[in-house]
């Protein structure tokens, strides 16, 4: 098996295609050499050796050095350098890159190959020894920090003893005697830490090799892989690059960059970026120095500019999405080092999906997967309400580095924050700038405010991938990390007092802000929903029981109505007050009076969720919940109450006695109740065929659905049934106009589902109640399960909370033998979902699978729902 993949010189062993093999950065170097783009000759080591590595007790396979070894030699012809040369050293790079891109999580070293003669050679060629001995300090520090572990502050310190010795701030006013010097003060660090800095090139190269395998399995590495969903064993590991180096740091016609092909914040086609000049791509990354805007290069050096441009474009259409892109200018020469998918913000990932689509280069379905339902999700996130940000104190302003409004407690650092969030208190966690050691924080925090560092920086970076919010390089926040407090604008916020910031305009404010959710969907957003609703098969209907909720629901694309629980209506105002009086009926004339009561205040509802719903169905499902939940417990209400019902407190107190039962979720509700009471049923049918009568003859279109909950045998569905139809029409009739309805079922009980044969019999639709079918199939009381479920799934016996995802296996099973015992007698019955499961994208991927018509979730998840069952479809 090949280990070692080599390009350079107009040639290139790999390509894009070998992404898994050769990681995201080994893969791209290879595909642009083959574009013929100016890309440092190099080669990479397969993520396989890395598996290997791992596998065989940090050992390497037999014939990986002389693959090496081969490679080496390629560079040095291609360069026309040799490695560890006394005249004209081959200088490279070693760096990290697996097949999905994790910023900074792994370890590059730079400038290796340096040793006591090389930097002399370097001094000589270059005709710059200050460049030269300030490239091998770095070396000999990165070197140090990275594959030996000698903690990197022991180096900063020195480098500040020599700085203090001279009397000046800044690495720049440091000249060659005093990196040479730093360079001494260095190998002193290695000695005390009981290291030997190696001055043998080959020795260098192979420590940095199993330093950057090593890496795969750091802390960090693990937790970001963690916090990003990537399992373990999911990836074979980290390919190793070998770059040759190329300076950015030799005078004012070098430099360094990032540059992305489209504007990751909103997604705008324009060029955007960052160019600092005289600089080491990592000066930009670690947020040291803040860069210029990427204009700035066109002012400094226009034909590198131009070609900067012309390539940017190259690569867009080439990977046919929007590019992360790092450059180096060496001494007016253009290079490229990387270039990847970039990552964007929620909005910018739905505006380029839909330019691209605009523009030719994606189809409409490439488009639909170029977007997570998450990302959508984020789009219908909280801003600041505007009129509590006008009476807010603005404290700072900083760059606007991830979109999104966030408040909460200040902490300072990535632990605290943590352990916080754990408790659940919001927090923002304010850092002078974050490292990867701050990921785990940042995850946990509500927001993030740095002091400095650009929008390419480890903070903005991170926090955009992450969705949260996100404040860099606020300047005139003076942190004291020492006192836990920093000050901005003569303000001193201590640690534990509220902030609030604005990722989007990049402002700071004292104390909590009130945050809105905003309501609608509108351009991109909307179009890119368009093509999910041309490519999925799933309808998507809302879960929605009141006039409001519905036209949140239909102006988020909701085709119908597929959960209308209408007990929630008898909760509104004195609603409550004619249901307990149905409740504490003694008769069944009493019960009628009452219920007759009630009748034109559903009636009005159901009116309002038709006209909402457009001729789209209704589902109305008929009173679920056992009826102690509409009576008091305690005793003072019981006295207020009981002469409103005009009844004694004596026998209020019998009757929610009577009541009370030991385990309610199995108790007397659902179709149970409409068995004792058939007249609740009666009412509920005529208040929804008289709504849609009074529609009808509005000339307006209605499909109403009347739901019976918690069928576990036909017989009871045979009762309901039959009153259902006979009331309904018996009042079609009466009105003398026409009128289709349907009468169905919920499949929430096990019996249920496994004589789903039967029920078809009688049933024009099921709808699956996933929530009561997990908690009755599982046997896990869905009040209770919190407790332990924990323990399930740290042991992993579940692997997931089954009441979020549907757990395939045994629900889904049972969904699926439903579908099919049900279809067999009835091919054209209707099966949707309406439990909590039909807003989640993994659940939804499955009811596609099963073949189900729709899925029913909560208003705001509905433009989620309609993505994921496009994603399910392609
Ligand atoms: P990361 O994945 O953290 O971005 P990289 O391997 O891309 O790590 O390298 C870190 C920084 O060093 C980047 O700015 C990159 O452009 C720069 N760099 C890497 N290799 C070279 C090289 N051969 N010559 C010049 N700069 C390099
Ligand atoms: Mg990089
Ligand atoms: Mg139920």
């Amino acid at each position: 098996e090949k280990m070692v993949y080599f390009y350079g010189g107009g040639i290139a062993e790999g390509s894009a295609k070998l992404k898994n093999l050769l990681g995201g950065k080994g893969a791209n170097l290879a595909e642009m050499a083959k574009m013929g783009l100016p890309v440092p000759a190099g080669f990479t080591i397969t993520t396989e050796v890395c598996d290997y590595y791992w596998k065989h007790n940090k050992t390497f396979p037999e014939t990986l050095e002389a693959e090496v070894e081969a490679a080496l030699e390629r560079l040095e012809k291609v360069s026309g350098k040799k490695f560890g040369d006394k005249d004209n050293p081959l200088l490279v790079s070693v760096r990290s890159g697996a097949a999905v891109s994790m910023p900074g999580m792994m370890d590059t070293i730079l400038n290796l190959g340096l040793n006591d003669e090389t930097v002399e050679a370097l001094a000589k060629n270059t005709g710059n020894p200050r460049f030269a001995y300030d490239a091998y300090r770095r070396f000999i520090q990165m070197f140090g920090d990275v594959a030996l572990g000698i903690p990197h502050h022991d180096f900063e310190e020195a480098l500040n003893e020599v700085k203090a010795e001279k009397g000046v701030k800044s690495d720049i006013e440091l000249e060659a005697e005093d990196f040479k010097k730093v360079v001494e003060l260095y190998k002193e660090i290695y000695k005390k830490a009981g290291k030997e800095f190696p001055q043998d090139p080959k020795k260098q190269l192979w420590i940095a090799i199993e330093a950057v395998f090593g890496s795969w399995m750091n802390d960090r590495a693990i937790k970001y892989r963690a916090i990003n969903g990537i399992k373990e064993g999911e990836l074979l590991g980290t390919a190793v690059n070998v770059v040759m180096m190329v300076f950015g740091n030799m005078g004012e016609d070098s430099g360094t960059g990032v540059c992305f092909t489209r504007d990751p914040n909103t997604g705008e086609k324009v060029k955007y970026g960052e160019y600092l000049p005289n600089a080491q791509g990592e000066d930009v990354v670690a947020g040291i120095r803040t860069p210029y805007p990427l204009e700035k290069l066109n002012e400094i050096m226009p034909d590198v500019y131009k070609e900067l441009i012309d390539i940017m474009d190259r690569l867009e259409h080439h990977y046919k999405d929007m590019q992360d892109i790092e450059f180096t200018v060496e001494k007016g020469k253009l290079y490229f080092l990387q270039t990847r998918t970039g990552k964007r913000t929620a909005k910018a990932a739905v505006k380029i999906a839909v330019d691209l689509v605009k523009e030719g280069l994606i189809d409409k379905a490439t488009a639909v997967m170029r977007v997570t339902p998450d990302q959508i999700d984020k789009l219908l996130h909280p801003a600041f309400d505007e009129n509590e940000v006008k009476k807010s104190q603005e404290i700072g302003e900083g760059l606007p580095a991830s979109p999104g409004a966030a408040t909460g407690k200040v902490v300072f650092n990535a632990d605290e924050a943590e352990e916080l969030a754990k408790e659940g208190t919001p927090v923002i966690l304010v850092r002078p700038e974050t490292s990867p050691e701050d990921v785990g924080g940042m995850n946990a925090a509500e927001g993030i405010l740095t002091a400095t560092g650009g929008m390419t920086s480890h903070a903005a970076v991170v926090a955009r991938g992450m969705g949260k919010p996100a404040i860099v390089g606020a300047e005139e926040i003076v942190i004291d990390e020492k006192a836990k407090e920093f000050t901005a604008r003569g303000v001193t916020v201590k640690d534990g007092d509220w902030i609030s910031i604005d990722g989007t305009t990049g402002k700071v404010y004292l104390g909590k802000i009130k945050t809105i959710k905003p309501l609608g969907l509108e351009g991109e957003v909307a179009e890119l929903l368009e093509y999910a609703d041309d490519i999925r098969v799933l309808g998507v209907r809302a879960n929605a029981d009141i006039p409001r909720d519905a036209n949140v629901a239909r102006n988020f694309g909701a085709e119908g109505i597929g959960l209308c629980r209408t007990e929630h209506m008898f909760f509104e105002g004195d609603r409550i007050q004619k249901m307990r009086r149905m409740i504490v009926s003694k008769t069944v004339e009493q019960r009628e009076a009452a219920l007759a009561e009630l009748l034109p205040l559903q009636k009005e509802d159901f009116k309002g969720l038709f006209e909402a719903m457009e001729g789209f169905p209704v589902t109305i499902r008929l009173l679920d919940p056992p009826l102690h939940e509409f009576l008091p417990n305690d005793e003072e209400q019981m006295k207020e109450l009981a002469p409103q019902l005009g009844i004694t407190v004596e026998e209020l107190k019998e009757i929610v006695e009577n009541l009370h039962e030991f385990n309610p979720m199995m108790g007397h509700r659902g179709v149970r109740l409409a068995i004792t009471y058939p007249e609740v049923a009666v009412m509920q049918t005529k208040a929804i065929i008289l709504a849609a009568i009074e529609m009808v003859k509005e000339g307006k279109k209605v499909k109403p659905e009347i739901m019976i909950p918690l069928v576990g045998t036909v017989n009871e569905l045979k009762y309901l049934d039959k009153i259902v139809r006979e009331t309904a029409d018996k009042l079609i009739e009466e009105a003398g106009i026409d009128l289709d309805y349907k009468v169905g079922t919920m499949i929430e009980v096990p019996r249920g589902a496994i004589t789903a044969d039967e029920i078809a019999e009688v049933a024009e639709f099921f709808s699956f109640g996933t929530n009561d079918l997990t908690q009755m199939t599982l046997g896990f009381s869905r009040d209770d399960y919190g407790k332990f479920i924990n323990d399930y799934i740290e042991k992993g016996i579940y692997e997931k909370d089954p009441f979020k995802h549907v757990d395939q296996t045994g629900v889904g099973r049972m969904v699926k033998i439903a579908k099919d015992y049900g279809r067999s007698v009835n091919p054209e019955l209707k099966l949707g979902v309406c439990g909590e499961h039909g807003g989640d994208p993994e659940s939804i991927e499955f009811f596609h699978k099963t073949q189900l018509d729709y899925v029913s979730c909560s208003p705001y998840r509905v433009p989620i729902a309609r993505l994921a069952a496009a994603q399910a479809a392609v």
